[in-house]
């Protein structure tokens, strides 16, 4: 492909995006197809020879976008919201364009420059104190989800600790084999699994009956494996839980790790995006003695996938965790001292230049804006649960809502013996099914609930009033179905 056949193509690829968009609203959110359809449909090897762009192009609408399910769908309701814009998607395709890959500040300078700058900017705008800007010892880096966002900083407290232990005499071996970290039962799977890699031991704290993680449940689980010689080195708070929204009570946390070398890691990735309204500022009491913290801009601040944004009090402790300089990668920019090289800041060397769709999509959109977008999905969730309200012999709302989740269950039914889990359970399953709304479920204690996320900024009242009307007519489609 030449630049005029791109320049051709290109143009149409852009139409075809705006027509994807423009008929998103009748389009099911889910797909039809069985596991295993794809294999059916394409051939067994890589063409030997390039083949007509047209091919192409009727094979991604024949066999692909079938087999897609539609996140930006305004019926789209499940896990947490991953929104796109348009602003994000032209500075991607301006990422594209200069496809540099910015390990080290030469390899391109306004990459890495870039990303310090609206690190900084998106820290003030979320209300992180100065601890986390890059002016003094802290600093942001965008990790490419919250998954490796939180290994990053259990690998840099875990090099900490080993550190400061070894200082006191014992051999590393002797520390490695008793660090244990924590998180609450809420907490994502993500922390669990950075201890697996890291090889360290984890305990799920339990959280109160709100499903919060309290000061008082750390300090005398802490108490214990301390009496038993393990060595507490990690824990993660979270503002925004995955299964209900609930926040931990990070000052407690906080006063409880006071004079311990525990690091607190703050795990926003979805919520965090409220934390731009003044509204939602209260929540980060106590965050001013965490560690890190980290958000999702990709979840709810209208940054297309992936754009995780991580920031520490000391980078240096990264650096302490991650940096090795083989020959191939010294030059006199990184000796000089005088610049970042993000590769320190992360897992992998190579890396896009993601910022730039923060910096179109602040400026595109302003604070201002993106507070809108935040505000609307929390009043549509809200709307909701009004509507869901209206049918109190079905439904219960499970937890206090918050931000723009609300999870419910269906009560138990006079005319039926299944208990509300099985009704539940058959409730989520209907509506999947029906491929016209996409929701998740969860355990909440023993309750089976639905998770009902509102975050795609095509979502409108009239796709939260109309998903009541379907939810109460598969309620009573299984009501009927099993009526004694
Ligand atoms: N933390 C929380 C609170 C989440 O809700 C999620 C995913 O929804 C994650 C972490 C994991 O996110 P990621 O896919 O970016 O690793």
């Amino acid at each position: 492909m030449n630049i005029e056949e791109f320049r051709k193509r290109g143009y149409e690829a852009i139409d075809r995006i705006c027509r994807y968009y423009g008929e998103l609203d009748s389009v099911k959110v889910l797909p039809e197809v069985k596991p295993g359809y794809l294999k059916k449909l394409l051939p067994k090897h890589a063409p030997e020879e390039a083949e007509p762009w047209e091919d192409i192009q009727a094979d991604f609408e024949s066999t692909i976008l079938p087999g897609v399910t539609h996140w930006q769908s305004p019926n789209f309701f499940a896990f947490y919201p991953a929104n796109s814009s348009f602003p994000a998607i032209i500075a991607d395709m301006f990422s594209d364009m200069i496809n540099c890959v910015g390990f080290n500040w030469i390899c391109s300078p306004a990459c890495t420059e870039l990303e310090t700058i609206v690190l900084d900017w998106v820290s003030r705008l979320i209300g992180l104190d100065d601890g986390y800007l890059s002016d003094g010892e802290g600093g942001g880096v965008i990790q490419g989800t919250a998954s490796e966002a939180v290994l990053v900083v259990m690998l840099a407290a875990r090099q900490r600790v080993i550190d400061e232990y070894k200082k006191r005499g014992y051999t590393e071996e002797d520390i490695v084999t008793k660090l244990i970290a924590y998180g609450s039962d809420q907490a994502h799977s993500a922390v669990e699994k950075a201890s697996m890699i890291v090889n360290c031991k984890f305990k799920a704290l339990p959280s109160d009956d709100e499903f919060c993680l309290r000061g008082s449940s750390v300090r005398s689980m802490m108490e214990k494996d301390i009496e038993e010689g393990l060595i507490p080195f990690f824990i993660t708070a979270t503002i925004g839980t995955t299964s209900s929204a609930a926040t931990d009570y990070i000052d407690e946390i906080a006063c409880t790790l006071e004079g311990t070398s525990v690091w607190l890691h703050i795990d926003a990735a979805y919520a965090g995006a409220a934390l731009i309204c003044p509204e939602y500022q209260y929540l980060l009491k106590g965050v001013d003695r965490s560690q890190s913290f980290n958000i999702n801009m990709h979840k709810w601040l209208l940054t297309n996938f992936d754009c995780s944004c991580l920031w520490v009090r000391k980078r240096s402790h990264l650096l302490n965790a991650l940096s090795l300089t083989p020959a191939f990668l010294r030059n006199t920019a990184s000796d000089s001292g005088l610049v970042i090289d993000y590769r320190d800041w992360q897992i992998p060397l190579g890396r896009r230049f993601r910022s730039l769709k923060i910096w179109f999509v602040l400026r595109a959109f302003g604070a201002n804006g993106l507070r809108e977008h935040i505000r609307k999905s929390v009043k549509l969730a809200r709307r909701f649960e009004e509507e869901l309200s209206k049918y109190p012999n079905y439904f219960a709302v499970t937890t206090k809502p918050a931000f723009s989740l609300v999870c419910f269950h269906l009560k138990p039914q006079k005319k039926t013996n299944m208990t509300s889990n099985e009704l539940t359970a058959a409730l989520y399953n209907g509506i999947n099914n029906s491929r016209e709304l996409y929701v998740t479920q969860t355990k909440l204690g023993s309750q089976t609930v639905i998770r009902f996320v509102v975050g795609s900024p095509w979502t409108a009242e009239r796709h939260v009033v109309d998903a009541v009307k379907k939810i109460v007519d598969f309620t009573e489609a299984i009501i009927k179905d099993v009526e004694l």
